[in-house]
């Protein structure tokens, strides 16, 4: 984004016109003016009511507020006047710049599992065969499948996918370069790809979109943002997440009928939420059976007078038990930094679950009170369930509008819901860096008024 000038008195004006240049979407004629435009019959084969028309937008953003601080956003105009943003909205078009019986799509899972995989692909392969597409392959293992020799067609296999959690295709970290990918993909004439993945996915599937541009393939890069965490910018939500929190809200309420039915009993819970703490804050919410929850958004201290262990002993003392709810990423200072990381570049957080356990278990001990403490983490658990219907039915457009997105000759786009509303965003755009809880909004302190922590500072 360029820096803006408010005393310029044209500066709304070039704040729009740097915010449409930015999201606006790659299309396959920037590369090829010449490229073929087909009419697509889509709609009349699925008696659907119209195309989505391409000038067709959705509102990102509207901001028009008094008081900046607690609409958790900053106010960039001083007269806190309106300012609109709108993004390209998702969905079939009429004219299409593949011919199905040409088109090679393949599927392609990274980084960690997440409920709605299968729902996903599923709907990518149905919505192919609706356009009429025979050629499909599943990419095995994420990225790293493309160095394997030959490709599964995974044309007739997914009717029933969505029945169970995980990835049909299977998923990975680290695999080979981009190079080497869009070689391979160069060598198959694969000129579809849909890519369901994180940040790190994400980031790869704009250099293998780049690299395709630059090579002068006509190959269409679609993304469908997966994260469990949540953290994926300018959407209402990422599918597996509400799921996510349904699951998560299970383990705490075992976590509290533990804690609840021994004598002077703490349950511990760790929940996914690298940089985000978003499914530990909705879970202790939903919950509400939580007394602390601790996120990477917030700092907190341990062990001082003010600290969570002298809070824990507080409740222990009044309530005779008690919660925690504790994001992977929350409190990683307390911990020792291995410098370790995963194949994909990832840092490799240390245990902050296992940590809260053993200090707590410490300190009761020093301190001479009874206390039983009880961990849980229910990461791997949470991650493998199917998507329950909201999920279901978020991936279901999300695979549908992604495949509309490759025939309407958009590359180096990602599909998402913006404002309930479904629209197709630039991939820079959405992974410029991590979607985090604002400490300072409305929800994070009814998180905190749910529980009735103090600040722990
Ligand atoms: P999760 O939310 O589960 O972490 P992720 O997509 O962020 O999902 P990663 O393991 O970080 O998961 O990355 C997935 C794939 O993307 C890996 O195969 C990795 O090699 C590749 N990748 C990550 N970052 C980049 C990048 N900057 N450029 C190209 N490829 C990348
Ligand atoms: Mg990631």
């Amino acid at each position: 984004a360029t820096a803006i000038d408010l005393s310029d008195p044209e500066w709304k004006l070039k704040y729009q016109r740097d915010f449409e240049e930015r999201f606006n979407i790659p299309h396959i004629t920037d590369a090829f003016p010449d490229a073929e435009a087909i009419p697509s019959t889509f709609c009349l084969k699925m008696r659907s009511p119209t195309y989505i028309n391409n000038k067709d937008r959705v509102l990102l953003k509207v901001i028009n507020y008094s008081s900046p601080a607690s609409a958790g956003a900053v106010c960039i105009d001083p007269d806190c006047t309106w300012i609109e943003q709108w993004v390209q909205r998702a969905g079939p078009r009429e004219n299409i710049y593949f011919r199905p019986e040409d088109v090679k799509a393949a599927i392609v899972t990274c980084g960690g599992l997440c409920p709605g995989l299968n729902d996903v692909i599923r709907l990518i392969v149905i919505t192919l065969e609706i356009y009429g597409v025979k050629n499909i392959v599943g990419i095995p293992f994420g990225y790293r499948g493309f160095s394997d020799k030959n490709l599964p067609e995974i044309l007739k296999v997914v009717q029933n996918i969505h029945l169970s959690g995980g990835s049909l295709l299977g998923v990975s970290r680290g695999g080979p370069t981009v190079t080497e990918i869009v070689d391979s993909m160069e060598e198959r004439g694969i000129n579809m790809l849909f890519v369901l993945g994180g940040n790190g996915t994400h980031a790869g599937a704009n250099a293998i979109h780049n690299e395709c541009v630059k090579r002068r393939m006509k190959v269409a890069v679609v993304g469908v943002p997966k994260t469990i965490d949540n953290d994926i910018l300018h959407m209402d939500k990422t599918f597996g997440f509400d799921t996510a929190v349904e699951e998560a809200q299970r383990a705490i309420n075992s976590a509290y009928i533990e804690a609840h039915s021994a004598y002077h009993g703490i349950g511990v819970v760790k929940l996914m939420g690298r940089s985000s703490g978003f499914i530990a804050m909705q879970a202790s919410l939903a919950s509400g059976q939580v007394d602390i929850c601790l996120i990477p958004e917030v700092p907190f201290n341990f062990h001082g007078p003010d600290g969570v262990l002298k809070h824990l002993n507080y409740l222990i003392e009044t309530k005779g038990s008690a919660v925690v709810c504790v994001a992977e990423g929350a409190g990683q200072s307390f911990l020792e930094n291995t410098n370790a990381k995963d194949a994909s570049g990832n840092k490799v957080l240390g245990d902050i679950g296992v940590h809260i356990q053993q200090e707590t278990k410490k300190y009761f001990k020093e301190i001479g009170v009874a206390a039983d403490v009880k961990y849980i983490d229910p990461t791997y658990m949470i991650r493998a369930v199917r998507a329950n219907a909201s999920d279901g039915i978020l991936c279901t457009v999300l695979g549908q509008n992604a495949v509309h997105g490759a025939f309407a000759g958009y590359s180096g786009i990602t599909v998402g819901i913006i404002n309930n509303h479904y629209a197709y965003l630039p991939i820079p755009e959405v992974i410029a860096y991590d979607k985090s809880v604002d400490p300072n909004s409305r929800m994070w302190h009814r998180c905190l008024t749910s529980t009735g922590q103090p600040d722990f500072l």
